[in-house]
């Protein structure tokens, strides 16, 4: 069937991406084609009462951001994580220091293990300035040309070269921390891996944000906001640049349809992205399979305890030996201070990179109780008092840059003045999140304003 209305702009996924980009846009005559029932890709949220199930990202960006200028713009808050991001079940115990600096002296080591992590601690310490000194604007220069160099960063080695051979636990103590990027140590950039600790670990003067109802409430208000601009239950097969317009074929409820569009920004994960538009330049469709995706597998958790739980200040606990590399306590910012603990809570814990990958063989059922039978060993006390659990199995999990990986010729195909076709998506950078996601689509929209000026 065809749709004969012209359009200005088709943006094809409805992450963080391809929100920011039909969201800049919504002045002109725009539609949104996305696979799922629902906007918001890889955040994921569902409201549970005072609480929310979360499956996806939750970690949100700090103001002036294009994900919170979106944010602002559709009146949502984000509200702050005050508790422990740094703590760590280890030798059966979760130790929650101030500080992550603090971390080699209070853990339970042999001698062996205390002087490997500090030389690891040292040695990261020194990467991150540099890494930090990479991060600082160069004048003249894009925001798209700034992430490439600070991808570049440390990216000609791994980061289990830079880590070697730690002593004892410390090997698996970095190794469960830095799957934060959905792959293990060997497959990651020794830059990614001193990023993740300079922005988790070694951040200052950050405060850690979620949305307030849950990261899934960006999608609804977007979904809310644009209504019949966005098409949901989508899945797009082919994006032709046939000369003068754009054909954008898609299959929603068992029909073909086609729309026609001047200008089209394509937001789904690379791997998909090359399998839809047709006839990309060689060098981009090599790129594009170059872009690697780590999985991640994740439960949400509904519990219904009514007393206060030894949790109840910390977010996030390291937790290398588990089934699962990290659990988050995701009612952490609705505790209140006055000493009034309202009952229930809601918990997350996730697995990345080779691990996961073995957990998405299992069905959902086992994958739960292993997760549980681990939950329970490290807060026993939860026992009895878990009401719902989700999971999500995430393929893809998150972009992260392989060594050596070169990501020119998409930035050069992207700057052309003569395309139709635009890319964006969060594998824009050396590791991917929300904001980089966003950032790409803002600079997607502006290259495709340019074009549409001028054609
Ligand atoms: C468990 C987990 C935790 C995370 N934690 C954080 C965090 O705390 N903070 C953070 O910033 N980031 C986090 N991330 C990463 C973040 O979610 C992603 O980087 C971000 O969602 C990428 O946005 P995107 O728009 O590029 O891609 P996506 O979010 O993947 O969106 C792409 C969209 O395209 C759609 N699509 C795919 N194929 C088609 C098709 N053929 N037709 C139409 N639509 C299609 C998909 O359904 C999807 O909605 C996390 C990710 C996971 C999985």
């Amino acid at each position: 069937m065809l749709n004969d209305q012209l359009y200005d702009v088709v943006v094809i996924g409805g992450g963080p991406a391809g929100m920011t980009a039909a969201w800049e846009l919504r002045e002109k005559k725009i539609l949104l084609l996305e696979k799922q029932d629902r906007l918001g890709g890889r955040l994921h949220s569902i409201k549970m009462g005072d609480y929310w199930l979360n499956l996806g990202g939750h970690l949100f960006p700090q103001p002036g951001s294009h994900v919170r200028n979106m944010m602002s713009s559709l009146g949502l808050e984000v509200i702050e994580i005050p508790g422990n991001k740094f703590a760590i079940w280890f030798d059966g115990k979760v130790h929650s220091p101030k500080s992550a600096m603090l971390m080699p002296l209070i853990l339970p080591l042999t001698l062996i293990e205390r002087v490997s992590f500090v030389r690891i601690g040292l040695r990261l310490m020194t990467s991150v300035k540099g890494w930090r000194k990479v991060l600082l604007p160069v004048a003249n220069e894009t925001p798209m040309r700034r992430r490439e160099r600070v991808a570049r960063f440390m990216s000609d080695f791994s980061f289990r070269d830079f880590l070697g051979r730690p002593a004892g636990r410390i090997d698996n103590l970095f190794s469960t921390a830095l799957r934060r990027a959905a792959v293990d140590v060997e497959d990651q950039t020794a830059g990614v891996g001193v990023s993740l600790f300079g922005t988790v670990w070694g951040g200052k003067g950050s405060t850690a944000l979620n949305l307030k109802g849950g990261s899934g409430r960006l999608g609804e208000e977007v979904a809310k906001a644009l209504g019949e601009r966005v098409i949901l239950g989508t899945t797009v097969t082919d994006v032709i640049d046939e000369g003068g317009q754009v054909i954008v074929d898609y299959e929603r409820n068992g029909q073909r349809e086609t729309v026609r569009a001047r200008q089209v920004i394509v937001t789904t994960p690379a791997f998909v992205t090359r399998q839809i538009v047709k006839s990309l330049p060689a060098d981009v469709d090599k790129t594009l399979q170059g872009v690697q995706y780590g999985p991640f597998v994740s439960m949400g958790i509904i519990t219904d305890e009514v007393s206060p739980m030894p949790f109840d200040d910390i977010y996030a606990v390291t937790t290398p030996g588990a089934s699962f590399d990290m659990l988050f306590n995701h009612a952490n910012p609705l505790r209140v201070k006055d000493g009034k603990r309202n009952p229930g809570g809601s918990l997350m814990v996730y697995r990345g990179g080779r691990g996961a990958g073995e957990l998405l063989k299992l069905s959902e059922q086992e994958i739960q109780e292993r997760f549980l039978a681990d939950l329970l060993k490290i807060y026993p006390m939860l026992a009895g008092h878990i009401t719902e659990t989700r999971i999500a199995k995430w393929t893809p999990g998150n972009a992260c840059r392989a060594v050596n990986f070169n990501f020119d010729p998409i930035l050069e195909y992207c700057c052309r003045a003569d395309i139709k076709i635009d890319l964006a998506g969060d594998y824009f950078a050396e590791i991917g999140n929300m904001e980089i996601a966003a950032a790409s689509a803002h600079d997607s929209v502006m290259r495709v304003r340019e074009r549409l000026r001028s054609s």
